[in-house]
């Protein structure tokens, strides 16, 4: 079986993807699958338009015209004369970087094509019918899954980035502030630190369980939702991660938080979280 991969035509055992492809690490990509009747495309242009349409929404820039990736389609075919009734499957990935959240706009794109073999499937159930279940539409409510299924915090990060900002937090349609696209969210009111409780709606972070205790010790310390409000009119702010740890946030949309410098208590915590490392490492 050949398949296609970023302008070569390999035997398909052969066609390898980089660990740093944006497509496993982060889902970064998009796809379609289209049916061959007798060794022909069925609804081709429909199906590389969506193709296109899902990259731009993306912003995934596809160096391809729809007539150029069709070729590349016809000439996947023609090297695989057996397979004359399978499923073309095409997908496009943002390419490979260096591990980021957010991307480079002129990456070059990894691009696949290959045969999918026939699925046999009962005729049968085409006569009989088959059954279904309902279910709640929970797609996508399991931020607190940390899964490669990245896209809407890439999208999200790169809009933080071209705004100018180091982060974007997420809030709910109910304006309550939730997580970041790669971190959790502290504030600072009346001496009182906060951050959201973990629900389904954000990363449990580990470096937010470790400031949690850690302000408990010398401050109050709440698991608690707060508003956008709440956070502009902050005493401080600060965001928590593996690799940022304890980074005060001196300004969100624009607005100074307090005087726009980090506050006494990030500052405790931020030395705080350095001891906590130094002492574990010095077991
Ligand atoms: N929220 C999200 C969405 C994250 O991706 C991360 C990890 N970078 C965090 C929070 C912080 O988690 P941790 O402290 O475990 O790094």
């Amino acid at each position: 079986n050949v398949a296609y991969i970023s302008g070569q035509f390999v035997e398909q055992s052969n066609a390898k993807v980089s660990i740093e492809d944006r497509g496993f690490q982060f889902g970064d990509g998009i796809y379609e699958v289209i049916k061959l009747y007798n060794g022909k495309l069925f609804k081709a242009d429909e199906h590389f338009k969506r193709l296109l349409s899902s990259a731009d929404l993306i912003r995934l820039k596809v160096k391809h015209t729809l007539e150029e990736l069709k070729e590349i389609a016809l000439e996947v075919i023609d090297k695989n004369t057996d397979n004359q009734s399978g499923s073309l499957y095409i997908q496009v990935t943002r390419g490979v970087s260096p591990r980021n959240h957010s991307f480079n706009l002129d990456l070059d794109p990894t691009i696949i094509m290959y045969l999918l073999p026939p699925q046999p499937f009962p005729e049968e159930l085409w006569q009989s019918g088959v059954n279904a279940v309902t279910l709640l539409d929970t797609r996508w409510s399991y931020c607190n899954i940390k899964t490669t299924n990245l896209l809407p915090n890439i999208l999200a990060n790169q809009e933080a980035k071209d705004q100018g900002a180091f982060e974007g937090f997420f809030v709910s349609p109910d304006n309550v502030v939730i997580e970041g696209t790669s971190s959790n969210v502290f504030i600072i009111k009346d001496g009182v630190v906060m951050t959201h409780p973990i629900t389904n709606k954000l990363l449990s972070g580990i470096t937010r369980e470790v400031v949690l205790e850690l302000a408990k010790e010398d401050f109050e310390a709440k698991e608690i939702t707060f508003t956008v409000e709440e956070l502009y009119d902050a005493d401080e702010v600060f965001l928590t991660s593996t690799t940022k740890e304890v980074l005060g946030v001196i300004e969100v949309d624009g607005r100074k938080i307090h005087d726009g410098k980090i506050g006494p208590i990030t500052r405790k915590l931020h030395s705080s979280y350095r001891n906590y490392i130094e002492d574990i490492n010095n077991f």
